[in-house]
């Protein structure tokens, strides 16, 4: 990049905001999502919105493309910059800017981390519910853009169940307010469409956030399983008798023994796998439920059902399962975790087709999941030193896509398309829809100057995902 529009960035944004060395710059090759790296020409770290403003004015003025970056834990390789020299991270607009306890709203800057919110408002007995299991480190803004879920989304809904409103520095540097503080703001929800965008229609600044009342009283019980099966079939049954628990997780034998390795909970290493099922409410109505989801639990063979015995317990419990991930680095030097969804009735037919994929392609295949809402994240096992293997992980992770296509889900259910999916988008969307959805983002980003080359396909140059470890842009 041409050095005097650097100097002039460096004016903008300060100097400590400007990453141009290149050992500073490999931290931002890549997200969660590991098959894939680019390196950035320059990181730019604004303290403002209108540091952003003038900024993202002065790329559209040289019709230079751009990538927003949050924390950097997306799953799916969408803040990666293909074909956008400029990355600008939202590191330092880290300020929770308004708390409104009646009203229950927070307004937050996009680099708040999204446990910070819930952390503001406890001693309130509120809580922002989206509780990402990376959420001690990814970013609101980074939430909005992936709409985001979590282990609670069962009962509490996604990201955009609980945005109220939105800022927006458009590519072009104009500045929008999408949404409001208040319920129904009349007009096209331009708010919910920016919502899972991906960061392709701008880059958001700040979010109002809604607030929710804490639940008075949970019961989080852990059932063990000598089978995959027998914890499947449970989940399908507790939904089945008409309940819906706030979260419903999963995880095989394999996490199991990473977990506990890392966490030491207690979890049986001999298990085929555990569910965490959590009821939260009035304490009057949960007993009733408690009892039915014991009874459902037995009647599938559950070897063992316990009840965390006090609030120590249940946090303890939700920090393992939130770990997870973490704890894989103890089974293999990379992972690539799949985020495929299907219908709830249809996850044990999944289960044996990830079983199937990994004896095919020689892998191993940990699982730890939402099973209630049949969002699966298969954790393919590999070493990236090994082409071969790194090379069967691609095309085991496009495999079992396609069968949650092929069982009537979809390609992902919270991390997002990223560049890691596009290849697969056809698969669920004719290329008129395809079509429909540019046409939008064209609305919003007309120069494509906005994380360029995500989400949609194109004709003249799809990325092409079987080139692990692609340095340079397309
Ligand atoms: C261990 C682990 C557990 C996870 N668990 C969950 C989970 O339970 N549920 C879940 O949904 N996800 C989960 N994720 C995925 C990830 O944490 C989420 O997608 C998260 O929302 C990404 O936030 P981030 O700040 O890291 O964003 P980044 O990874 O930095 O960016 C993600 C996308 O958002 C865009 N973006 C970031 N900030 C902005 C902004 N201000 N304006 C516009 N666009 C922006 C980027 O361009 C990119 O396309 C997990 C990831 C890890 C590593």
């Amino acid at each position: 990049m041409n050095p005097s529009l650097i100097d002039h960035l460096r004016d903008i944004v300060g100097p400590e905001g400007v990453i141009v060395h290149s050992t500073a710059l490999s931290v931002y090759e890549c997200d969660g999502y590991t098959l894939e790296k680019a390196i950035p020409e320059v990181v730019l770290l604004p303290h403002s919105t209108e540091e952003v403003i003038a900024v993202v004015k002065l790329l559209h003025k040289e019709k230079i493309a751009f990538v927003p970056r949050g924390a950097g834990t997306g799953l799916s390789g969408g803040c990666l910059p293909v074909e956008a020299p400029v990355m600008i991270g939202t590191s330092r607009l880290n300020r929770i800017v308004h708390i409104d306890v009646l009203n229950r709203y927070v307004v937050a800057q996009a680099g708040v981390v999204n446990l910070w919110v819930s952390n503001a408002v406890k001693s309130q007995g509120l809580q922002y519910a989206p509780d990402p299991s990376s959420q001690q480190a990814c970013t609101i803004g980074g939430n909005v853009a992936e709409n985001s879920g979590g282990p609670h989304t069962l009962k509490y809904g996604v990201t955009t169940n609980h945005v109220l409103g939105l800022e927006v520095v458009l590519p072009d540097g104009e500045i929008v307010a999408l949404g409001g503080a208040v319920e129904d703001v009349p007009g096209y929800d331009l708010r919910g469409i920016t919502i899972g965008a991906e960061g392709t229609f701008g880059l958001v600044t700040q979010a109002t956030l809604r607030l929710t009342r804490q639940p008075q009283a949970y019961r989080t019980f852990l059932a063990v399983f000598a089978s995959v099966h027998g914890a499947t079939q449970t989940v399908s049954d507790i939904i089945a008798a008409g309940i819906v628990p706030a979260a419903l997780e999963m995880m095989d034998h394999l996490i199991i023994q990473a977990v506990e390795a890392a966490f030491h909970f207690g979890f049986p290493t001999d298990a085929g796998a555990v569910l965490i099922i959590e009821l939260d409410g009035l304490a009057a109505g949960l007993d009733p439920q408690t009892t039915r989801i014991m009874e459902v639990c037995r009647q599938n063979h559950a070897r063992e059902v316990r009840v965390a015995r006090d609030d120590a317990e249940r946090l303890a419990l939700w920090k393992s399962r939130k770990r997870a991930f973490g704890a894989v680095g103890r089974l293999a030097p990379n992972y690539c975790t799949q985020d495929g969804v299907v219908p709830r009735t249809k996850v044990p037919e999944i289960l044996r087709v990830i079983s199937a994929v990994s004896e095919k392609y020689q892998l191993r295949i940990a699982n730890v999941f939402h099973a209630g809402d049949g969002n699966i994240h298969p954790i393919l096992l590999y070493d990236e030193r090994n082409a071969d293997e790194t090379e069967r992980v691609i095309k085991a992770g496009q495999e079992i896509l396609k069968a949650c296509v092929d069982l009537g889900g979809s390609l992902t259910g919270e991390h997002g398309i990223g560049i890691e999916k596009m290849g697969q988008m056809p698969l669920i969307f004719s290329p008129e829809d395809l079509l429909v959805m540019s046409q939008i983002r064209s609305v919003f980003n007309p120069d494509n100057l906005c994380n360029p080359n995500k989400i949609i396909p194109t004709p003249h140059g799809c990325i092409d995902v079987r080139m692990p470890r692609r340095q340079a842009p397309l």
